[in-house]
């Protein structure tokens, strides 16, 4: 029998690992690897776009005014073919799975109420595979995770391996699935190199210890499946799936260096990282990250609170002191204007609201910690402010859910309001002061009469031009202001 496995991607967010548009994450690839034949891929867009088309013919991804649809523009096909591919799906394996929801500015992942009803009139074999079969998924931070309903699925089939071994055919196998993705030029390609946490205990409310024991992934298996992706057309990569890039093999900076100077000398046109853990971050290590990856690269740390009562009651993995001196270093050694007119590595601090012993003494602790970074004169690419979702099985769940959330939550918004303003404004300006030349950055959405760019990148900077810019293609602009999360910007090339 022929397969005809059809991958349906709603797109992943994850503690270790990101799958939302333009990052291509792993799931679908190693999904796509077990298969012989390569299955066709769809992604949420398409059924999206689909839908569009049967109720309004003449739709368009970019009207002429107003904003892009940003929902279907990573659609892969033609309506026609989309439904071809549909009715011959067998099974339609559905990707689903966001546990750290971030906003997106070029995709919007899918729900599981949202795919079922724009499957619920196809007569279908589905399958559930992703991040949602531990715990659930949420698109929307403080809210509840949905979980799969049964009857809603044929199976559900959670993605498991015992080695690295194991998972390298179907690694190389599934990198081909990218053939089939949108808009590649302008995609960066998640890169696992290990999983789990090398914590004991781990966080309360982080998924992450829950799907995986630790175990790292060999220099010759992630090199081999980046040298895969690039002779397929990928060019932007993220050392992303992992808990902490700095633990790499128990942060041995031998193989750290053996890593990155094998990846570098593939020369890929960005080579990012992500996570972070402040307790693991020093001197030697970062100037190895600083020396072989490309410029503006983001050290995500999970700080996730600097009050230190809430810290001891989630066990949280850094002290208000460790994130201090792990973001002095990552500045002293990183804090130098690369080519591409960003800065070649910087730190981001990662502030989660929610958790368990919360107070609104936690809110002014934290701000107090972040008035302290600006007043040190220190740089922080950026500021990621989530509310917590309590997924069944974490600690937090189990011991507090939604209590302090609905403690505190109305608090949050004139909060998140006073660190926009008072802490990132301020800082933007120091980061990219008006004049500052930035290189190469993506047109990815309109509004109105505004185009809205980014490099190409772990965390780039969401950037303003007041023209309306064709889509998907480069450009260089200079800074002309600052606001909130965002720069404006005029192009000079
Ligand atoms: S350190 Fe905390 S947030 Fe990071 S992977 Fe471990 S449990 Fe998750």
């Amino acid at each position: 029998m022929t397969d005809k496995t059809t991958i349906l991607d709603c797109y992943t967010d994850e503690p270790a690992g990101l799958g939302v548009p333009p990052f291509v994450g792993v799931w679908p690839r190693y999904v796509a690897g077990l298969h012989e034949r390569q299955p066709m891929y769809l992604a949420i867009d398409d059924l999206r776009w689909l839908r569009y088309r049967e109720c309004v013919p003449q739709a368009v991804i970019d009207p002429p005014v107003g904003r892009t649809h940003i929902e279907a523009m990573n659609h892969t096909r033609s309506p026609d073919e989309i439904r071809r591919v549909l009715q011959e799906a067998d099974p339609l394996v559905v990707i689903a799975g966001v546990q750290t929801p971030g906003k997106y500015l070029s995709a919007r992942p899918g729900t599981l109420r949202e795919v079922n009803k724009l499957l619920a009139s196809l007569s279908l074999r589905k399958v559930l595979t992703g991040p949602v079969l531990t715990g659930g998924t949420q698109v929307r931070g403080g809210l509840r995770p949905q979980l799969p309903q049964a009857g809603d699925y044929e199976e559900l089939r959670p993605f498991v391996f015992d080695s690295y071994e194991q998972l390298q055919p179907h690694a190389l196998r599934g990198a081909g699935l990218i053939a089939q993705m949108p808009n590649m030029a302008n995609r960066i390609v998640e890169i696992e190199t290990g999983r789990g946490c090398p914590r004991e205990i781990g966080c309360s409310f982080c998924t992450e210890p829950l799907k995986h024991a630790v175990q790292w992934r060999n220099a010759d298996h992630i090199v081999e499946e980046v040298r895969t992706l690039m002779g397929l057309g990928a060019r932007a990569f993220r050392l992303g799936k992992q808990s902490c890039i700095y633990s790499y093999e128990s942060g041995d900076p031998q193989k750290i260096e053996t890593l990155l100077s094998r990846l570098a000398a593939l020369k890929p046109a960005v080579l990012h990282l992500d996570n972070a853990n402040p307790a693991m971050v020093d001197a030697h290590r970062t100037e190895l990250f600083v020396k072989y990856l490309t410029p503006g690269s983001t050290a995500a740390m999970g700080v996730e609170s600097f009050d230190p009562k809430v810290a001891g009651a989630n066990n949280l993995n850094c002290t208000f002191e460790m994130a201090f001196e792990a973001i002095r270093t990552v500045n002293r050694i990183g804090g130098f204007r690369g080519e591409n007119g960003c800065h070649a590595l910087l730190p981001g601090v990662n502030i989660l609201l929610g958790l368990a012993g919360e107070t609104p003494d936690t809110l002014e602790c934290n701000f107090a910690a972040l008035k302290c970074l600006l007043d040190e004169g220190l740089l922080v690419r950026r500021i990621n402010i989530r509310q917590v979702v309590p997924f069944p099985g974490t600690a937090l769940y189990e011991q507090a859910g939604q209590k302090y959330l609905r403690m505190n939550r109305r608090h949050y918004p004139a909060w998140i309001e006073r660190v926009r303003r008072e802490i990132d404004m301020p800082m933007l300006e120091r980061l990219f002061p008006v004049g500052t030349v930035l290189s190469d950055l993506c047109s990815e959405v309109h509004n109105g009469g505004t185009t809205f760019l980014r490099q190409i990148g772990s965390y780039p900077i969401l950037v303003a031009v007041p023209e309306r810019l064709a889509l998907g293609e480069r450009f260089d602009v200079r800074v002309t202001g600052v606001l909130p999360r965002s720069l404006t910007a005029e192009r000079i090339r």
